[in-house]
């Protein structure tokens, strides 16, 4: 039995394959992604920012963010391209997480690591 799934584009019910678009979705995404390309690898806009993009192009912001995100525009090329923090909506260019955020995750995790081997010390002191 071939799955269905909801399109996660337009909300069709389509058999999926590997990508979460039907076909149709996926055609009418490679076509703006043409129109999205063509408009900002001229010179003059090379430095625009996603919402100079998607206000000059029309293209919906969360696909302009995917292709950022699949390397498909390339921050290298294009500098002020970028995407929003998962956690904050900050511009960030890389990973899912800011530089801000990603310290205070790793803080948090770090946090919890003291309280495991605390949690482990009382059980011990317990036991003895
Ligand atoms: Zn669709
Ligand atoms: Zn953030």
């Amino acid at each position: 039995m071939p799955e269905l799934e909801n399109c996660k584009g337009c909300g069709k019910l389509f058999v999926r394959v590997s990508s979460p678009y039907c076909r149709d979705c996926l055609n009418e995404q490679e076509k703006q992604f043409d129109t999205v390309y063509s408009y900002i690898r001229k010179q003059e806009n090379r430095m625009s920012t996603v919402t100079q993009v998607h206000e000059a192009t029309d293209v919906d912001l969360d696909w302009i963010y995917q292709w950022i995100r699949e390397g498909r525009l390339k921050t290298a090329v294009f500098p002020n391209l970028g995407y929003p923090c998962r956690s904050c909506g900050r511009t960030i260019q890389n990973g899912t997480l800011c530089e801000h955020c990603r310290k205070k995750l790793e803080r948090d995790m770090q946090q919890e690591h003291i309280d495991d081997s605390q949690t482990n010390f009382k059980g011990k002191t317990y036991h003895t």
